[in-house]
């Protein structure tokens, strides 16, 4: 009976915590700063909407029809996560 009003009350813990919630958000923050974003040249069709959405990190180059990342490290996450979601061929990349 111990054991289980033990076991009960680190449940309610956690629970009141959301530690496994936390534990997973610290590892995807970390999982985001140690990463370096990049575009797949081969795939990017130049529709400039990441260069629109992130000018800081992404720029055009209007000659060759393609994006190119201009800062890839440091940038703003949320900024970049939003561009690959916008971008229509999903060559918005983590490169590890
Ligand atoms: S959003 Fe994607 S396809 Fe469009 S320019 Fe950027 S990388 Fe290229």
């Amino acid at each position: 009976m111990r054991i289980f009003e033990l076991s009960s009350e680190i449940n309610r813990i956690n629970n009141s915590l959301d530690v496994r919630r936390i534990i997973r958000q610290i590892k995807n923050i970390g999982e985001i700063m140690g990463r370096k974003v990049a575009i797949n040249n081969e795939e990017c069709i130049g529709c400039g909407s990441c260069a629109d959405m992130c000018p800081d990190i992404f720029e055009m180059n209007h000659e060759l029809e393609k994006s190119f990342v201009i800062k890839a490290e440091g940038g703003d996450e949320d900024c970049i996560l939003d561009a690959m979601g916008e971008c229509p061929m999903s060559c918005i990349i983590w490169d590890d």
